[in-house]
């Protein structure tokens, strides 16, 4: 079988609160694959954000494993791993993230700004982004004129302008009326699936379980269950 896009083996983390440890995750498998859309869906508090933080190496783990596309990432230096993660991931949050003072394009073009693009060639680079996502008509405004479905989508620009293999969305939709969240997720499925690449999904919004190819859900720090038809009672 072909190199996963994530594995995630053994993984525990904890935070210090006040003076005890509490473990957040114990022991915590997953594998997801280039080609899918994998969701992770769970209450509150269950993990799922420590979990996404681990995958990118925004947190390390206390113990366990976390590879990319074959590449450890437990066992990269900072200032690597701080690079493998501007060339390879993507993000989108749900409450979007998106600089009130920059315009559209300005937003869309900073993660090739951040990694050395010349202005020139990024804002080339994110205005053929804005257009594929069809809102090359706003590149010129501010985030504060435009609709939650339309910042959204601003948003997923930013994130797939430099061509990331991993996209990593947390709660992309939870701000969005059902609408503009389902146009969210078909825009996501299309602009940052390919063969090689991959799309996690962070979400308790039902809503949106049908766009994935499999549904992982956690509960207390692991993964309870992993189904390929969403839950009919989420
Ligand atoms: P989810 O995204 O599923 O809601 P989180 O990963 O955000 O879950 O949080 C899991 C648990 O870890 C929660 O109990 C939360 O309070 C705790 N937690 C998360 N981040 C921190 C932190 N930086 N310091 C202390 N506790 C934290
Ligand atoms: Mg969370």
């Amino acid at each position: 079988m072909s190199t996963p896009a994530i594995d995630c083996k053994s993984l525990c983390k904890g935070y210090m609160s006040g003076t005890t440890h509490v473990e957040v995750l114990h022991g915590l498998d997953l594998q997801a694959h280039c080609g899918e859309m994998l969701m992770i869906a769970g209450p509150s508090g269950s993990g799922k954000t420590t979990l996404l933080s681990l995958i990118c190496g925004i947190l390390r783990a206390d113990s366990g494993w976390v590879s990319l596309f074959g590449t450890d990432i437990a066992e990269m230096g900072e200032r690597s791993l701080t690079a493998f993660r501007a060339a390879t991931v993507g993000f989108v949050f749900q409450q979007f993230q998106l600089i009130p003072t920059l315009t559209v394009l300005e937003n869309a073009s900073l993660p090739l700004i951040l990694t050395g693009t010349g202005f020139g060639a990024a804002k080339h680079a994110a205005l053929a982004m804005l257009d594929r996502l069809g809102i090359a008509h706003l590149a010129k405004r501010q985030p504060a004129m435009l609709s939650g479905g339309q910042q959204q989508r601003v948003a997923i620009a930013r994130a797939l302008v430099h061509e990331p293999r991993l996209l990593i969305c947390d709660e992309p939709t939870s701000a969005l009326d059902s609408e503009s969240g389902a146009a969210t997720m078909a825009l996501l499925k299309e602009a940052a699936l390919a063969t090689d690449r991959c799309v996690v999904v962070v979400t308790h919004d039902a809503r949106i379980f049908s766009f994935a190819n499999r549904i992982a859900t956690m509960a207390d720090g692991r993964v309870i269950s992993i189904s390929t038809t969403p839950p009919s009672h989420p």
